[in-house]
Parts: structure tokens; sequence; C-alpha cells
């Protein structure tokens, strides 16, 4: 089976699904592609800043979403075994420090948008294989695999929104810088208890990194940092060391931790690095998102990235100029920007136990 359409985007992320939308209202024809069947994936980038915030409501999905449900951080405090240190407020201008948006409720409304066009068009369950490159070594489309049959999508340009482990950067031949942070992280959600306000904590405990983000739809989602690779070493040992020393510390979590975490199985690991590229694009591919410069989740950058990345190359992509655009336009301004923050959370990582310092 072979279709044909003008930009073919892998990966239906945040930063895929909102380029494809923003290209089916330029009456650009769309297919966006994703491997899993479902779009929304849990434990991944749900806190929106002001910037991703802007964006939504540029695009007039910020206040879809809100019905669905969000939840806006009123405060981010640092804990040191079991005591507050310090309660950072929002800036009453913004009005929070940061909303928790269920990807489960930015995608659908995203994907909804958008299939009010009939130029867009969804294929889930389709994983991306391998990519189509002519003579002249230009990519004209993609090799997906489709419910166990093969198929292939001819487009004027291919759009790798492929995150992480991008199979169309790697097919593209495109390197990419990668550093290790020193840390992995284990995340696991467990239901927020009665009177839990809306908060980011970062909590220091017998040494041990914590953060914990309440979320929406009544949620705290947990990040333990672990040390650079010992997960395997680790889930040999009791998991009860871990949820003691949480409960000692935040002791009304008690029943609530004790109900959802009952083996290291509750606990889902991501191994940190961040990478960047130096091409995100030409020759008839372009690159958003983790694809092209990955982040830690320190300081929760990557979805808003990805989603800016996808504002800046809609403004360049209309149906006459599929063909000559000029990438550079968008790539150099973000590139700066992407610089600029990868530097601020290795700061911010190596800084981290100062940020539990009291100014008077
Ligand atoms: C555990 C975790 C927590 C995070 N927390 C935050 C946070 O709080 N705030 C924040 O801003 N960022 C956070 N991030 C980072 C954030 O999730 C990413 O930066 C963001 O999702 C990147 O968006 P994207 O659209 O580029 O890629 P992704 O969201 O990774 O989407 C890529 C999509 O491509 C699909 N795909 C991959 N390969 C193929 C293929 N071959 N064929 C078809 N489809 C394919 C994938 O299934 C996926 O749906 C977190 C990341 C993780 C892992």
């Amino acid at each position: 089976m072979s279709y044909q359409t003008d930009v073919c985007i892998v990966g239906a992320g945040p930063g895929g699904a909102l380029l494809a939308y923003l290209l089916a209202k330029q009456n650009v024809s769309v297919i966006l592609i994703e491997r899993h069947q479902k779009i929304a994936k849990a434990f991944r980038g749900e806190h929106l800043n002001e910037e991703g915030e802007a964006i939504l409501k540029k695009h007039n999905l910020f206040s879809k979403i809100e019905k669905l449900g969000m939840l806006p951080m009123e405060s981010l405090e640092y804990w040191e075994n079991g005591k507050l240190l310090k309660k950072i407020l929002p800036d009453p201008q913004v009005g929070h420090l940061g909303i928790h948006v269920p990807q489960a409720h930015s995608l659908k409304v995203i994907i909804e948008e958008a299939k009010k066009y009939p130029n867009f068009t969804l294929m889930t369950n389709t994983k991306v294989v391998d990519l189509l490159i002519n003579d002249e070594k230009r990519i004209y489309g993609v090799q997906a695999m489709c419910e166990g049959k093969e198929i292939t999508i001819e487009s004027r340009l291919t759009v790798g929104a492929d995150g992480r482990y991008s199979t169309v950067r790697q097919k593209a031949g495109i390197e990419v810088t990668k550093r290790k942070h020193g840390y992995d992280l284990l995340w696991a959600r467990i239901p927020a208890p009665d009177g839990w306000e809306p908060s980011i904590k970062m909590a220091l405990i017998d040494g041990y990194q914590l953060s914990l983000f309440t979320q929406a739809m009544g949620y705290v989602q947990i990040g333990w940092n672990i040390e650079e690779g010992s997960f395997p070493n680790l889930r040999k040992q009791p998991f009860n060391t871990f949820i003691e020393k949480l409960i000692k510390a935040f002791p009304m979590l008690e029943e609530s931790v004790n109900d959802s975490i009952q083996s290291w199985n509750d606990f889902v690991l991501l191994d940190v690095h961040s990478n960047f590229s130096e091409h995100w694009g030409g020759n008839g591919v372009a690159f958003l998102g983790d694809a092209v410069h990955t982040m830690t989740p320190t300081g929760a950058f990557g979805l808003n990235s990805a989603m800016k990345d996808a504002d800046c190359l809609a403004q360049i992509i209309t149906p006459d100029e599929i063909n000559r655009l000029d990438l550079m336009q968008c790539e150099s301004e973000r590139k700066r920007e992407i610089e600029k923050l990868q530097a601020i959370q290795i700061e911010k990582e190596k800084n981290f136990a100062t940020q539990f310092v009291i100014y008077s």
C-alpha cells in the first residue's frame, strides 16, 4: 500500500501532533504516524511552563484542554528530612509555577482539532522502519509497518518528531552528541491524599534527591534520583528502603504509598541523558523536539521546547514553500535557545543542594 502527502510527520508526541495540527490548518496535507495504538503515554513531559502555555493559547487549544483537566502549581517547596525549608510562591502576573497537563488531555484535544481538517490523516499502530531516499540522496518519504503489512508514504517533506531514539534521525545518518548526567530517575505515581496541595516539592532525604509533582486528576508523581546505571543492582535489594524514607519525610503519603508501590515493578526507569544534533534538517527532512535535542527532566523544558519547535516550523511551512524551505531560519533561532536551556539544566543539576539554602 502506498500513500502520498505534502508532509509526513513521524511521531505523535506533543511536538509532532502540534505541528500536524498547525499544518493541517494551513492547508498543507499531513500524515501523522504513531507506532503506538494509543497516543498518550504516562511518565512523559506533562509540566507546561509559561512558554508552552502561551503557544497553546496562541492556537486556541489551551481552554479546550483546560476543560478536560489540568492543575496549576501553587508553590515550589524545598524539604530536607521532613522539614520545609523554603516555599516559593508564583509571580502574581503569572499565577502559577507550571501547570500539570496530562498528555492524554493535550494530545486528545490537538488530534481532535486536527481531525476537523480533511487534509489531516492519523495512522496509529504504524511504525516507521526506513526512509525513502532517491538517487540525489533526497529523502522523499518513509517505509512503515502497519499491522504486519509494509506501507510506503511519499512526501515532499518528512519530519522526524519521533523522540529521543529517533529512527528518522538514525536512518538519515544524522549524528547526535550524547551526554550522560551521572544520574537516572525512578518514577512512581500514587493517588494524592486528601488535603495535598498543588505543589512541586524538591526533597533531600538521608542524602537521596526526590521530587514530588502534584498532578491533575488527583495524583502525585514521585521522581527518585539514583546513581547512573545503578538500577539493575538496586532491583536485587528490597524496595522498602526507598518508600520507608519517603514515608518518614512525608507521613501524609503513607497509605497511598503502601497501596500503590508494592514492588520494583511499580517504578519506571528513565535513563537520563541529553543529546544535541548539529543538523536539524535539509534534503527533504526536518526534525523537532527530542529527536534532535533530548533534554533531561530538570526544569521541565522538553515538552515546551518540542512545542516551540513545532510552532517555529509551522511558520515557515506553507503549501508553496515545502520544496524550497529555508529550514535554517528556524534552526538557528531554536538551536541558540536549546543550547542555553541545556546549559541551565547542567548548572541546576550540579547545584541541586545549593537550592536548599535559605537566604534571609
Ligand atoms: C519520564 C519523563 C518525564 C518528563 N517530564 C517532563 C516534564 O515534566 N516537562 C517537560 O517539559 N518535559 C518532560 N520530559 C521530556 C518530554 O517528555 C519530552 O521532551 C517531550 O515529550 C518531547 O516531545 P517530542 O514530541 O519531541 O517527542 P516524544 O514525546 O518522545 O514523542 C515521540 C513520539 O514518536 C513515536 N515514535 C517513536 N519512534 C517511532 C517510529 N519509528 N514510528 C512511529 N512513531 C514513533 C513515539 O511513540 C512517541 O509517541 C520528560 C520525559 C520523560 C521520559
